[in-house]
This record gives structure tokens, C-alpha cells and sequence, in this order.
């Protein structure tokens, strides 16, 4: 038995994987990687997974869900285009790698930048929370979770100018409020389904507003909820299987059910990090992410040693980003808190081996 805790594509259900492979080989008589995505069937799929997408995450009517292709990183293009109105600035938090490029890809549209905060000086360990907020801005753009360094927002910024998330990597591991929101983006890979597919759930009255001079059509997110995500050929197998997880999660007690398990994992595997002599939690205590936790040596000489008894625990995907290093748990939604136990317990047994 493995136990995966890598950062994305990431562990789903067992069972999503069974309905999944099922469907390959038989989709109402067809495979699901052949069936037209005009066919009523497949837009019987569109219509439950967005409707699921709502239900999980309680979204108010005035809002619109889409799926479309290009991950989180087109994502940052089509944040700026489509919230882009007359100032042609917007405020940006840089928390970390996939904020800076949500920044860079902002910038590269047009929209004039300004970093309100940045956490860069202590590379990215922490969550900044002193800034003031100009209000000739078009928009405000933060990352929910960083996923690489492994911090989190516990408190989303507040303002009353329209407020744009990159949820990618915590999206339906808590319960969240979209009317906050007037745009938030998530690429599936991390807790809705495999690569492939990438949700916005907008605010139908931030449809058509954009100033840009530039907007090809698939970027365009009015075309694409008036298209009802069927614009071109969506994301077909991709949009299936993140349907069959948004059953089993609503089967199982959906968000707020997630949420309470994701902290009794994140509050299992902090505490043998701060209880266990040999490691150090990366990042400020306040700002530690229930998703991805980050951790090190404390003396890296150990590392060949620790690496191997965790691997020999069936534990996969533990290293950190290649440029963070150190170690990273992922800890989404499917991965069960018996994972969580079974490397704390190689940490205790490592330590106790001195
Ligand atoms: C993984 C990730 C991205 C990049 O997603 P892609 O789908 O690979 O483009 C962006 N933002 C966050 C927060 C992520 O975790």
C-alpha cells in the first residue's frame, strides 16, 4: 500500500480511480475517451459537474462555474484580461512562486502592478498582513495556499474592491464564502480531479466588463459561460472524473466534513513536527497550511537515513520543491489520516533510533 503525499496531480479516492478506469472501457456503451462531447451524455456530465461545483461550495445564485483547459497558469492570464476596467491596475500579494506568476502574467496583458505585500524577504515563509490598499485598483489578487512553500490565508484580505483568488491548491478542503469573491480559479489536479481541467466560478456581474484590448475568444469568460463550458472541446475525461469526485465528496459529507478531516491531519502531523527533536516546520506557526506542510532536518547529514525509512513505510512524494527543499506532506482531501499516522510514526521510530 502506498501512501501518496505528493503536491499534484495528487492522491484521489480509490473509488474515483475504479469509476474512472470503468468508464474508460464502458461509457453507456462507448469509452469515455471516445464519446462526442456534444452527445447528450457527456453534456449530462457537464451539467452535474457544474452543478456539484455550486452545491459543494454553496455558490450564490449570481454566479457562474466553468471548466476549461490550461491549468491555474492560463489561469493568471485570464484573471487579468477578464477583471482588467479602467484604471488598468490591480494589486497583487506575492506570496510565493504561482503568485509571482500570476504577476508576471498580469503584467504581461497590460495591467499596471502593484505589489501591496510580498513575503520574499524570508523567502516566502510566511503570509503578509501589513499593507494598506489603494483604491484606484481594478481588482485584488491573492493565492489562497501556497502550495510549494506551504502557507495558507486564514483570513482572506478584505476590501471592497473585487477580490480575485487563486484557490488551485485548497479549493474544497474548507468552506469558504464566494460572496467575497468576484472571481476564483483552481486547476483540478490538486483536490477536484486529474490535470486537465481548470474551474471559474465568477460573478455574472463581472461578465463583459473588461477594458482589454486583447481578448481571444476561449480567454473571454463571458463567452465561456455562455457557451456553457462547451466553447470547444472541453476537457471531456478530465471533466468526468472530477464529476465522480464531487459525488463521492458530497456522498461524504462534503466541504465542511473535508475541512474538519484536513485539520485533524494537518493538527496530527504538526504536532510530532514541533514534539520530535530531529525536524523544524518551515514556515510561521500562524501561517502554516492544512494542505501541504513543509518541514527539515535539522541536521541534513540525517537525510539519507530519513529518506529511506519513509520510502521502506510505502511513503511516496515527500520530497519539497526543488526549490524550497527539505520535505513536503501534501495532505488533500483523499489522503486518508491512516497516511498521516503512519509517518509520524516513522518519524517517532526514527528519532528513537537516534
Ligand atoms: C499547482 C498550482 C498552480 C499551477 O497550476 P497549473 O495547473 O500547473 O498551471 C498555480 N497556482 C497554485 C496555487 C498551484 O498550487
Amino acid at each position: 500500500m502506498k501512501h501518496n503525499f505528493g503536491a499534484g496531480p495528487c492522491i484521489l479516492p480509490q473509488t474515483v480511480f475504479e469509476k474512472a478506469a470503468a468508464a474508460v472501457l464502458d461509457f453507456n456503451g462507448l469509452s469515455i475517451l471516445e464519446v462526442s462531447h456534444r452527445h447528450k451524455d457527456f453534456v449530462a456530465v457537464m451539467d452535474e459537474a457544474i452543478e456539484l461545483v455550486k452545491k459543494a461550495l454553496n455558490v450564490p445564485t449570481g454566479y457562474s462555474v466553468v471548466f476549461m483547459q490550461g491549468g491555474a497558469s492560463l489561469g493568471f492570464t485570464i484573471a487579468a484580461l477578464n477583471m482588467m476596467r479602467d484604471n488598468k491596475r490591480a494589486g497583487y500579494f506575492n506570496t510565493g512562486t504561482w503568485a509571482s506568476g500570476a504577476i508576471k502574467e498580469a503584467k504581461k496583458v497590460g495591467v499596471d502592478v502593484s505589489v501591496l505585500a510580498s513575503s520574499e524577504d524570508k523567502n516566502f515563509n510566511y503570509i503578509p498582513k501589513d499593507y494598506t490598499i489603494p483604491s484606484d485598483l481594478d481588482y485584488l489578487h491573492f493565492t489562497s495556499n501556497n502550495t510549494i512553500y506551504g502557507t495558507q490565508y486564514k483570513q482572506f484580505p478584505v476590501t471592497d474592491l473585487p477580490l480575485v483568488c487563486d484557490m488551485s491548491s485548497d479549493i474544497f478542503s474548507q468552506v469558504i464564502d464566494v460572496s467575497k469573491f468576484d472571481l476564483i480559479y483552481a486547476g483540478a489536479q490538486k483536490n477536484l480531479g486529474p490535470a486537465g481541467a481548470t474551474i471559474y466560478i465568477v460573478k455574472d456581474s463581472a461578465l463583459g466588463k473588461s477594458t482589454s484590448p486583447f481578448m481571444p475568444s476561449y480567454l473571454d469568460l463571458k463567452q465561456q459561460v455562455d457557451k456553457e463550458s462547451m466553447l470547444n472541446t472541453p476537457p471531456v475525461f478530465s471533466v468526468y472524473v472530477a464529476l465522480l469526485n464531487l459525488r463521492n465528496l458530497l456522498e461524504n459529507g462534503g466541504v465542511s466534513e473535508m475541512e474538519k478531516r484536513n485539520i485533524a491531519k494537518a493538527t496530527l502531523l504538526y504536532n510530532e513536527i514541533d514534539r520530535n527533536t530531529l525536524f523544524t516546520g518551515s514556515v510561521k506557526t500562524e501561517d502554516r497550511s492544512n494542505m501541504n506542510v513543509t518541514f527539515t532536518l535539522n541536521d541534513e547529514s540525517n537525510s539519507s537515513a530519513f529518506d529511506s525509512a519513509w520510502k521502506a513505510a510505502g511513503i511516496v512524494g515527500l520530497p519539497g520543491h526543488r526549490s524550497t527543499g527539505g520535505y513536503r506532506a501534501s495532505l488533500y482531501n483523499a489522503l486518508p489520516i491512516e497516511s498521516v499516522q503512519v509517518l509520524v510514526d516513522v518519524m517517532k521510530h526514527f528519532e528513537s533510533q537516534g
